[in-house]
């Protein structure tokens, strides 16, 4: 199998040790190609340093809902500027999104997201969306927006009928960790009976361990668990499943094919 984490940090601290050692031995194990979403200005580097060294890796630029508050002024303009100058590897916006489960001030968040979703629309790129208690709100903002790159909504945990309505709205749905947890009934229902074509496979690594690995950090070595999980629960061939999300994975992602082939 050759698989996409479609969301994983990689440029997180816990893996400085031996990134390099543990990335030859998750493509051995069938995970070789990344999207690293960026987090703030202070990891905008970081991650396109991380995708200029390594062959499979490539990465979105953004600013993540926890961190809003803690951007220094003209931020946005400094976004702006990087992306006028199509960096390599960028193929996304995000991870950007709403917390309502975080401290920082809801105003602040729907403007930041706002305009990223704005940037996201002038330089035709998918988005990647963090939504935590937020989903209803998330999708009337998209729908007012109605971005035409869509994108994904990463770590997708709701119901089916809130899916139905992101799919509409061209956004695929990141499945992680969550379906492997027997009392997210709501969200492995959604991920049940939903098109095989509206889902992306993710790790949320070093965040989002899986059912048993709780206090241990994630990595995209978790991938192979959860598209097992995934097949299981879908009564689909692995190999299948493998195929139709990693062609999904290049078409809700268009530039991903050049940055990881480069
Ligand atoms: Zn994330």
């Amino acid at each position: 199998m050759h698989l996409i984490d479609t969301h994983c940090h990689l440029d997180f601290p816990v893996f400085d040790g031996d990134r390099e050692a543990r990335l030859v031995a998750w493509r051995q194990l069938g995970v070789g190609e990344y999207i690293i979403p960026a987090v703030g200005e202070e990891n905008w580097d970081r991650v396109m340093g991380l995708a200029g060294r390594h062959a499979g890796i490539a990465y979105g630029l953004g600013i993540h809902p926890w961190y809003v508050g803690a951007q220094t002024e003209g931020v946005l303009a400094r976004l702006h500027a990087l992306l006028a100058t199509e960096p390599r590897g960028l193929v996304a916006i995000g991870e950007c999104g709403l917390d309502l489960r975080s401290q920082v001030p809801q105003v602040g968040q729907i403007e930041s997201f706002e305009a990223q979703i704005r940037l996201a629309m002038e330089f035709d790129l998918p988005l990647i969306v963090h939504s935590v208690r937020a989903n209803d709100t998330v999708a009337k903002i998209l729908r007012r927006f109605k971005p035409a790159r869509g994108g994904v909504i990463h770590a997708f945990g709701g119901s089916l009928q809130q899916a139905e309505v992101f799919w509409r709205l061209g956004f695929r749905l990141g499945i992680g960790g969550v379906i492997s947890y027997e009392r997210a009934n709501k969200t492995r229902e959604a991920v049940r009976e939903m098109p095989l074509e509206a889902l992306l496979l993710e790790t949320d690594a070093p965040d989002m361990p899986l059912q048993g690995q709780q206090g241990e950090p994630n990595t995209p070595a978790s991938l192979l668990t959860i598209i097992q999980e995934l097949a299981q629960l879908r009564q689909q061939p692995l190999a299948d499943v493998a195929s139709v999300l990693r062609e999904s994975t290049l078409q809700a992602f268009p530039r991903l094919n050049m940055a990881i082939n480069t």
